[in-house]
């Protein structure tokens, strides 16, 4: 699951970005001052930093974003700042002095969430092959094999790969049962529909682990799809 550190002074604000980074399947890490998170940094894993601009203290955050640049651990660190200064001469100073992204306040939510996302996505391109099929939090890399959720490879056996690889394909389309079966497994394969039911049970565990809850919906008595997703998923209204 992706660490998002959140430096945000306003409680009420953190919380309800910690609220809605946790029902998009991220785990928030929230600090009240830059000092408090500079000083947990060396223990620290953040995949991407949401940093907000005028903290209290020693350490605002121009100057957590500096001190993020000059560690050899964390300077490709996705940094988004947060700010309520709107002026372009601040958008330029920050993006100087190394920030990924902006936002805005107020800001919406559903709009945070899919800034951390597209820093995220844009992880996995620098490390490597663009994904093939892309679906929210989820991608597969046809050449390595592999289903990753934000970046971060599942651990599937080869079945609950294909499956998956099927369902991405056409997000939304109800494959039945039967036709998962004709297109995975061969035409003398006994395990019948049960096996189809027991692969899924498995991918579905691992994805909810992963942080990719619910994206694989039942529909009762047809059979399973990839559920369709809005921007930005799951998050709720701005502030
Ligand atoms: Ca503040």
């Amino acid at each position: 699951m992706a660490v998002i550190a959140v430096v945000e002074d306003e409680q009420a604000i953190s919380r309800l970005i910690c609220l809605h980074l946790k029902s998009a399947g991220y785990e928030p890490h929230a600090y009240e001052t830059g000092e408090a998170f500079l000083r947990a940094l060396p223990g620290e894993r953040p995949d991407v930093l949401l940093l907000d601009w005028m903290l209290p203290g020693g350490a605002d955050g121009m100057e957590v974003l500096s001190a993020v640049r000059r560690n050899e651990r964390t300077r490709a660190l996705p940094v988004i700042m947060l700010t309520a200064k709107a002026e372009e001469v601040d958008r330029v100073l920050g993006l100087e002095a190394g920030a990924d992204d902006y936002l805005t306040k107020p800001f919406s939510f559903r709009e945070m969430v899919s800034r951390v996302r597209a820093q995220l996505r844009r992880r996995q391109w620098d490390q490597g092959e663009p994904a093939a099929l892309a679906h929210g939090c989820l991608a597969i890399y046809p050449r390595e094999h592999c289903a990753k959720v934000d970046g971060r490879p599942l651990a599937l056996s080869p079945k609950e790969y294909d499956i998956l690889c099927k369902l991405m394909e056409r997000p939304n389309w109800v494959h039945s049962r039967e036709n998962l079966l004709g297109a995975l497994w061969s035409a003398d394969f006994e395990g019948g529909a049960r096996a189809v039911d027991m692969h899924m049970t498995n991918l579905r565990r691992k994805l909810d682990e992963a942080g990719a809850k619910d994206y694989i919906q039942t529909v009762r008595g047809v059979g399973y799809r990839m559920r369709a997703l809005s921007a930005g998923d799951g998050s709720g209204p701005g502030f």
